[in-house]
């Protein structure tokens, strides 16, 4: 039995190892990489957290009013949208789950509804918190479901007197019927907008909708492994896959000739261009475009790579990346993923096309959840 358990646990869902020592989830996480990677290479034991609690650095509450008029606010059951209410959470940052509590202890007196899906009525419907752990700057996001938020601006400000550690608030209004938490349209209530952190050395810039690692004690742990896999020499171009913010390639820059990057999501891309900006960065390209139509493009041109990281979704890469990978021909590839599933499947197409797996590495991203993370590398040859 593990010695620090949540009350919740069996009711909110998002912890789904929790009744296990954090040992025994370890075990289980690298028993499972080895089931699914074993044949390609010998697994090292899994990299876990020191201290593997509030290591969320985005924390979001949906909120709900009842029936005799309080309002709750946490997570929603997994699977359904019955709220369950939280007020602190083992696995998420602490002063974020304090915020949101102030918040909701502020509403009566501001008059503000809390949104109930049901009858449409309210205003208030999510609250998103985002800390940098390096810089200390906090982000907060009220959801709206309409453009009109009632006494905004002096709620903002009796907000900050209470937490003057808030370095911008955001109103973002979510007017629809989605799963998504965020609306399309926002506007900057205090401060700068966005929150800056610090990985690897590299500054990043983290708006309200951009994709950030949410672990970042362990990203630095993760992104150490694959730049110690590259082993790039500074006459070397890399290409980083499925980039996202630009994390990896930004780091790895500092050791390469040249980076290239590449993802799908328009808003990413953007933001890895302005932190690499951001980071005097004059080695680094990025590029919008589907990873597999971009390798394929670039091994038809000729182009040549020396390493390859990718860093696919859930789903893995598509048949039509791996070919241009293997007709890129990299020496190296450093293939790090969030399902050792479809890594497996990659493998076996990879290996089958003349690479040899050389290391595989599990880090506990998650710690709690059943989630797996590896990276593995592959060369050329022997
Ligand atoms: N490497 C980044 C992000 C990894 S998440 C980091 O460590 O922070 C996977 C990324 O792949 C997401 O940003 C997603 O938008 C992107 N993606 C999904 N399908 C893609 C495709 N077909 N081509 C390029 N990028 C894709």
């Amino acid at each position: 039995m593990n010695e620090r358990i949540c009350a919740l646990y069996k009711k909110c869902g998002g912890c789904q190892m929790m009744n296990l020592p954090y040992d025994a989830q370890l075990a289980w996480k690298e028993k499972q990489v080895r089931i699914l990677l074993d044949k390609y290479g010998k697994v090292s034991p899994i990299i876990g957290m020191e201290d593997p609690y509030h290591y969320r650095n985005k924390v979001q509450a949906a909120f709900k009013p009842l029936r005799d008029g309080r309002v709750i606010s946490g997570v929603y059951q997994s699977g359904t949208h019955r709220v369950v209410p939280v007020d602190s959470c083992l696995l998420e940052d602490e002063t974020a789950d304090a915020i949101i509590v102030t918040i909701r202890s502020m509403l009566r007196s501001f008059k503000i509804a809390a949104y109930d899906e049901d009858s449409g009525r309210g205003v208030l419907r999510h609250v998103l918190v985002k800390r940098g752990f390096h810089s200390g700057e906090v982000m907060v996001v009220l959801v709206s479901a309409k453009p009109a938020f009632p006494s905004v601006n002096h709620f903002v400000k009796a907000l900050l007197e209470k937490h003057p550690e808030i370095t911008t608030v955001i109103l973002n209004v979510n007017p629809y019927a989605t799963n998504l938490v965020l609306g399309p349209n926002e506007r900057v209530l205090y401060g700068k907008g966005y929150i800056e952190d610090t990985l690897c050395g590299k500054v990043f810039r983290i708006s309200a909708k951009s994709f950030y690692q949410i672990n970042p004690v362990q990203t630095e742990v993760l992104y150490g492994k694959a730049m110690e896999f590259a082993d790039l020499q500074k006459t070397q171009t890399a290409i980083d896959a499925y980039c996202g913010v630009g994390t990896i390639g930004l780091v790895a820059s500092d050791f390469a000739g040249q980076v290239i990057g590449v993802e799908l999501n328009r808003d990413a891309v953007r933001d890895a261009i302005a932190n690499c900006k951001r980071n005097g960065v004059r080695n680094a390209r990025f590029y919008c475009a589907d990873a597999g139509d971009f390798m394929t493009a670039m091994a038809q041109d000729g182009e040549k790579a020396d390493v390859l990281f990718m860093d696919p979704p859930r789903a893995g890469s598509s048949p039509e990346f791996l070919r241009a990978a293997v007709k890129l021909a990299p020496k190296r590839i450093v293939y790090i993923s969030c399902n050792p599933e479809t890594q497996a499947r990659d493998l076996m197409h990879l290996t089958k096309n003349g690479y040899k797996v050389q290391r595989i590495q599990p880090v506990d991203m998650f710690p709690h959840t059943n989630h797996v993370e590896t990276v593995v590398l592959l060369s050329k040859g022997n």
